[in-house]
């Protein structure tokens, strides 16, 4: 019997989740204590590359000096006055984003599933208030596999049994269509009260699953035809994450409404954003959205510098870059476990085929064990995300460490 004594102070931990926390996740068993970088370490003093970046909410690296500073700086001063009154760093805050995005308008908010909850009462009110829908007739497009977050208005358009399973009665609104097929797409539009498209532009957690070329440019422009709002959840792709500041850059499409999160704040806070130019932003009046801590100004500070972060580190470019090498040497690994390799940028996947009852996970336990943290979703697809800031010297290294692994499964 194992006594207390013998127990890892990481067995210790899980324990203690496992008994007084709910069990609504199921993570690789690492207790994590520090991070700096591209590097993570555990209680019992492992090291290990952070290859999830907690879903690319830490593209800028765990513990940024600047952001880490920022948000000590601004905690002392001012942290929260809620938005009943004024506070003096969300207005440059609000210029800042937008100047950098190029809309009219921000509505800031704190989770990435609150920046979608937004996004669909602004397309709504727009359809009624602008399209001139009939009252509660709105309709809403999104894809099969989609990955919004976890409220009931998002989950009653995931197609996930296990997001949605039992969590009903479910908002009623939304049309599916399958991802990367503008054809279906066509279809759905001829509907005249059809308000918005929602589409990420890569879809993450489906197992990042890159559309064909074009898919997003033929959907915008359709879009534009229609009348319906083109809505972009860049949550997961947006930040430099594959190689562009947006993804939905590669193809030269802006956004009726864009919705950012995680990597903007760099994952030192909860900070969420919608933009979207006056036309539709100026549909939601006081009193009609918000919320206490959205647009706080620790939120707002911290936003500002971590988007400085990635422009000054050019870290598009290194994602961009990285990504190839990444994919290249990901792609020449000879390994009857690998059944395909995909991704943009520094956003990669690597499909993984059951091997004697062997699955992704335990490639991925195998992995941790080496040094390099990844988390498999959908059973059989490992994600490949390092933080943007990663060198070609710690990449290579990552990459024997994904090949030692795998040779240890032949
Ligand atoms: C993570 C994610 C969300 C939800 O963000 P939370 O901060 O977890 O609420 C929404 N959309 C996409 C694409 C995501 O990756």
């Amino acid at each position: 019997m194992i006594t207390e004594m013998q127990k890892t102070k990481s067995q210790i931990l899980i324990e203690l989740e496992e008994k007084y926390g709910a069990h609504n996740y199921h993570p690789i068993p690492v207790v994590l204590e520090r991070g700096e970088g591209v590097f993570v370490w555990d209680v019992d003093g492992k090291k290990y590359y952070d290859f999830l970046s907690a879903y690319s909410a830490v593209n800028q690296g765990h513990c940024h000096p600047k952001i880490t500073k920022t948000l000590i700086e601004q905690s002392q001063k001012l942290a929260l006055t809620s938005r009943a009154f004024h506070n003096n760093v969300l207005g440059e805050y609000e210029k800042f984003i937008t100047g950098l995005f190029g809309y009219d308008k921000v509505l800031p908010m704190n989770t990435g599933a609150e920046g979608v909850e937004t996004a669909l009462k602004l397309a709504r009110k727009w359809g009624y208030e602008k399209k001139g829908v009939a009252e509660n007739n709105a309709k809403i497009i999104v894809c099969e596999g989609n990955f919004h977050g976890r409220t009931i208005s998002i989950i009653s358009m995931s197609t996930d049994s296990e997001s949605k399973g039992n969590f009903g009665p479910y908002t009623p609104g939304y049309l599916t269509i399958p991802y990367n097929n503008s054809v279906a797409l066509a279809e759905l539009l001829k509907d005249k009260n059809v308000v918005g498209f929602l589409v990420e532009p890569i879809q993450g957690e489906a197992g990042v699953v890159v559309p064909d070329e074009g898919y997003l440019r033929t959907c915008f422009e359709m879009c534009k035809a229609a009348n319906v709002l083109f809505i972009a959840d860049e949550i997961q792709t947006g930040i430099a994450r594959t190689g562009k500041m947006l993804a939905c850059e590669h193809e030269d499409v802006k956004p009726d409404i864009l919705i950012l999160g995680k990597a903007l704040s760099g994952g030192m806070y909860p900070v969420s954003a919608v933009l979207a130019n006056d036309e539709i932003m100026l549909c939601i009046k006081p009193g009609q959205h918000g919320s206490t801590y959205g647009g706080n100004p620790v939120g707002c500070k911290v936003a500002i510098t971590a988007l400085n972060v990635v422009l000054e580190e050019n870290l598009a470019q290194n994602s961009a870059e990285l990504g190839k090498l990444l994919m290249n040497e990901l792609k020449s690994i000879k390994s009857d476990l690998i059944t395909e390799v995909r991704g943009k940028g520094l956003f990669v996947a690597m499909v993984i085929k059951e091997k004697k009852g062997k699955t992704a996970l335990d490639v991925c336990l195998k992995m941790a064990e080496n040094g390099l943290l990844a988390k498999p979703t959908h059973g059989d697809i490992i994600r490949f995300a390092p933080p943007l800031i990663i060198t070609k010297e710690q990449l290579l290294d990552c990459v024997s460490i994904i090949k030692k692994t795998l040779a240890e499964f032949n």
